[in-house]
């Protein structure tokens, strides 16, 4: 398995007494799949992506990435783990403003003492690979949305991980850009790369295989289903 939980939780202090955002998740995740996480805003979504990221630690629980208790690693262990495992994509893409999207995607090289000339094959790679070969020298400003979002996926898959997390990809953009980046996943999908995307929109889980669903800090429900072609739609619905 490349990720498995086993009841994990999250509490944090609030005044008094604790918030339980999330509650006694268990549940595993192969290599290569493509998941959902699915709830109303509050319900523990954004804190179950930060712990499979590595970004926070569970006051409770197990978590094996790719084999690895995560749990039992040191700050820098974890950190070490994230950057070669897990890509991660948000909604407001947290690109630097003032660099052009070469040096954006750079960022994850930058302390992992990777000579610069393959620092920007890479990077013009993992541009090419979005489809932003041709804009390459531009900076986030000179970028739509849907853009800047590839320039964020690209910088997410620049050191090759077998995960990819993204917390509402879509929801800074419009419906036709929203699925332009869906039919972006379901390629790197196809290409190998295991995706957990949380959305609260149907019509964006509805691209991945399976969906998790998440109500008060709780995992209630995990379906799984032949996902819609992104590809096939967008052609349909704007051609
Ligand atoms: P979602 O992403 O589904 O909207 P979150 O995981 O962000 O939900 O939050 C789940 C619950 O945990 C919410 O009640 C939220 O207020 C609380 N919470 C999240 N992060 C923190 C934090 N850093 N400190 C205190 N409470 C938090
Ligand atoms: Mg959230």
């Amino acid at each position: 398995m490349l990720i498995e939980t086993e009841g994990l939780t999250r509490h944090y202090p609030s005044g008094e007494g604790v918030v339980a955002a999330l509650e006694d998740v268990s549940v595993s995740m192969a290599p290569g799949e493509f998941v959902a996480a699915m709830g109303p805003s509050g319900s523990g979504k954004s804190t179950f992506l930060n712990l499979i990221g590595c970004l926070d630690r569970p006051t409770r629980g197990r978590y094996r990435l790719a084999g690895e208790e995560v749990a039992r690693l040191s700050t820098n262990r974890l950190a070490a783990v994230r950057g070669e495992k897990i890509g991660f994509v948000f909604q407001s893409f947290h690109l630097l403003p003032r660099a052009d999207a070469l040096a954006n995607v750079e960022m994850p090289m930058l302390y992992r003492g990777i000579p610069r000339r393959i620092r920007r094959e890479r990077a013009a790679e993992a541009l090419a690979r979005v489809g932003l070969e041709s804009r390459m020298h531009h900076t986030p400003s000179q970028l739509s949305g849907g853009q800047q979002q590839r320039v964020a996926i690209a910088r997410a898959l620049v050191n090759g991980p077998e995960l990819l997390l993204a917390d509402e990809p879509t929801g800074a953009l419009d419906s036709r850009t929203g699925l332009e980046i869906m039919a972006l996943f379901q390629a790197l999908n196809r290409a190998g790369v295991a995706i957990l995307c949380v959305t609260h929109d149907a019509d964006v889980a509805a691209f991945a295989g399976r969906t998790l669903r998440f109500r008060d800090g709780r995992m209630f429900e995990d379906t799984r289903y032949p996902p819609v072609d992104a590809a096939a739609m967008l052609k349909q619905s704007f051609s």
